[in-house]
């Protein structure tokens, strides 16, 4: 029986056990990391697909780690929500983000040619389960003296399927302040399109695989019915339609034609620096 056991331990999947122990190093270093101040965020332009003006910008996360060098949030956010820690990470990113916002505010005081950009921010389900989300959110915003209305929370629509009142509350005091809600991921979690209407949302970030279904010209017709639906359906609740992974003109260009309010993706520019952000959206490159 014992060698049965050694037998079985041999089977195991090397590789898993090794992200096992990584996943559990990642864990256990996570709230030292937010002290050290090793977390840092990447902005990436979000344009208008009129006119190609850059309008706002979303907050990425990274952990710069000392030995597995930059992470990406896939790497860390799921290990965050786990254990509780992305409530300061989340509140870490939230302050980080507005801080830099309102420097863009200004900056475009001081340079009539610099927009005041819009920042966007991503709530995870255990944020907007906390308590603290709408005191934290008012208390970041005078603090920074950013307006409501520059700051828009970004929740996955699986996070909001079957959301009961007690759930959409805070969301809709925040959406009362002039903050946007925007749906993120939308598309992917078979949500009720009539739901729509009760929550407290203004803004549909179509998920990528839609934007992917934009690659060839002409696209599919179905995969094009489906898009012209949603966004005749977004506009009609006064929903404006965010489409995001646009990597290629012809996309781009497909997805403005159905009537896609704004863009984000490579094909405008990868997740950077912040003070990049701003020199692109002063020269207006794309
Ligand atoms: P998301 O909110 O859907 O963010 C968009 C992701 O698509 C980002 O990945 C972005 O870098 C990537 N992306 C942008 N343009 C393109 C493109 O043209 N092509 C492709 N293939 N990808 C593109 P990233 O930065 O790795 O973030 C992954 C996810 O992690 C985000 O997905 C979001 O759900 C989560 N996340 C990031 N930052 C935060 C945060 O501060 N808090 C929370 N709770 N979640 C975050
Ligand atoms: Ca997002
Ligand atoms: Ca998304
Ligand atoms: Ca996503």
């Amino acid at each position: 029986a014992k060698s049965a056991g050694g037998n079985r331990f041999e089977l195991a999947d090397p590789e898993a056990d090794a992200r096992a122990i990584t996943r559990h190093g990642l864990t256990t270093a996570l709230p030292a990391a937010l002290e050290r101040g090793e977390f840092f965020i990447e902005y990436q332009p979000l344009v208008h697909l009129g006119d190609g003006r850059v309008h706002g910008a979303e907050a990425l996360v990274r952990w710069s780690h000392p030995q597995h060098g930059v992470l990406g949030p896939d790497h860390f956010i799921p290990l965050a929500e786990h254990t509780g820690l992305i409530v300061p990470l989340g509140r870490w990113v939230l302050q980080e983000a507005v801080r830099q916002a309102r420097s863009w505010h200004e900056q475009a005081d001081r340079d009539r040619s610099a927009p005041p950009l819009r920042i966007n921010v991503n709530l995870s389900p255990t944020q907007l389960h906390h308590p603290g989300l709408v005191a934290d959110t008012v208390d970041v915003l005078e603090r920074s003296g950013l307006p409501p209305g520059a700051l828009c929370l970004e929740v996955t629509e699986s996070a909001l399927i079957g959301a009961d009142e007690d759930l959409l509350k805070p969301l809709r005091q925040l959406a009362e302040m002039g903050v946007d809600i925007a749906l993120d991921d939308f598309g992917t979690g078979y949500s009720n399109l009539a739901n729509l209407r009760r929550l407290p949302v203004s803004v549909l970030k179509l998920d990528r695989s839609f934007t992917q279904g934009m690659q060839q010209h002409p696209a599919d017709p179905v995969d094009r019915k489906i898009v012209e639906g949603i966004v005749s359906l977004a506009h009609s609740l006064e929903l404006a339609v965010t489409v995001e992974g646009v990597e290629t003109g012809v996309q781009a260009e497909q997805l403005r034609q159905l009537g896609c309010d704004t863009a984000q993706g490579w094909y405008y520019a990868r997740p950077g620096p912040p003070d990049r952000l701003h020199t692109l959206s002063l020269a207006d490159a794309v």
